[in-house]
């Protein structure tokens, strides 16, 4: 056994678990609460050495609401878009979840990096290298003067929207089997959100965009495309997942895809329900690689956020998806750069050295 390659991964929930359990939150970063798939001692168990961590607004949910799990684990399906959440409403969370990071940070084995020489700094001295990550721009209103002020407190990485529609588009329903083809793009203040984040200099997130939203964002921004936690649709017809003609401009565009580990959107049937084994695993990181390049393609965990395959169960299972890799004739070059040189050299076009 080798010694632990480091991870660094484009999408986690975890400061949502801090916002459901905020007087938790000192057991749950040092593990003695236990569950979810992330804390300090088991990131560090796993060589997890950083990622995107995701503000994500909740939808509120209804007393009557389907048992949207439920009908996940049986396709096919299609759940309705949620409703919008309001500016006003979501600006609270927001800042109560940017503020957990920050709590993180003051921790002291935690760091907001802005830039790619902070992270590489941060992996060398042991620190989690945080990069501050919106899920959805509903805690922005459409003057975007508060894009600034986030941007001001470290933001370097926006979904314009998740799947839900936003002042600035439609997010893409959760679908299979379903074409990521379901709705509008980019409304006019998500036109000029775009303009906005290349300006800043923020990484625009394609995960959960709608096929046209993506289009808008291609023929707009002069960014790397980057999807941070999505797999392939050729393998999984996902409503989630890239086609091969989105993989085509993510490559020609020099971007970068992150793959997702969420179970339904890797089982080729679509089930939400987790596995044995690393199949679907290896058939969507073949698949990304063949159509991106073994350039463009890292991992986007989406732990706290999803159903984990069996052998991958929490952050600390991270050594045991490397090896399958090796077992699967992934060289070390090609497993370093899945893991974790990919996504700096990706960032590193978008931020500029
Ligand atoms: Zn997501």
């Amino acid at each position: 056994m080798s010694k632990l390659v480091p991870v660094f991964d484009g999408h986690n929930d975890f400061l949502l678990r801090l916002l459901q359990e905020p007087a938790a939150r000192a057991q749950i970063w040092d593990g003695t609460a236990g569950g979810g798939h992330l804390d300090l001692p088991r990131m560090r168990a796993g060589g997890f050495a950083g990622g995107f961590f995701a503000v994500y607004i909740p939808s509120p949910v209804a007393h009557d609401h389907p048992d949207y799990e439920a009908i996940m684990r049986n396709p096919p399906y299609s759940l309705p878009l949620p409703e919008p959440v309001p500016y006003a409403a979501a600006l609270p969370v927001a800042m109560a979840m940017v503020g957990h990071l920050k709590w993180l940070e003051r921790q002291g084995d935690l760091q907001i990096c802005t830039t790619v020489a902070e992270i590489r700094a941060a992996m060398a001295a042991g620190r989690i290298a945080a990069i501050l990550h919106m899920e959805g721009a509903e805690a922005i209103g459409p003057d975007l003067d508060a894009l600034h002020v986030w941007h001001a407190a470290g933001l370097r990485s926006l979904g314009p929207v998740w799947s839900r529609p936003t002042a600035f588009g439609h997010g893409v329903p959760f679908a299979f089997p379903s074409s990521p083809d379901t709705g509008e793009g980019l409304t006019p203040a998500g036109k000029d959100l775009v303009r906005a984040c290349n300006e800043l200099r923020i990484l625009i997130d394609l995960s959960h965009m709608n096929e046209k939203g993506f289009d808008d964002v291609a023929a707009l921004s002069d960014a790397p495309l980057i999807a941070t936690h999505s797999n392939a649709h050729a393998v999984t017809p996902s409503s989630r997942n890239l086609t091969d003609r989105q993989l085509a401009l993510i490559a020609e565009r020099d971007g970068m895809v992150g793959l997702n580990y969420a179970v339904g959107f890797l089982r080729s049937d679509g089930m939400a329900d987790t596995f044995a084994g690393w199949e679907p695993v290896l058939r969507h990181l073949d698949h990304l690689i063949a159509h991106l390049g073994e350039e463009r393609v890292g991992l986007g965990s989406d732990f706290d956020g999803a159903t984990m395959p069996q052998d991958l169960a929490d952050v600390a299972g991270l050594p045991r998806l490397l090896e399958a890799l090796r077992a699967h004739g992934y060289g070390e070059a090609l497993i370093a750069r899945l893991a974790h040189r990919n996504w700096l050299a990706a960032l590193e076009r978008v931020w500029g050295g």
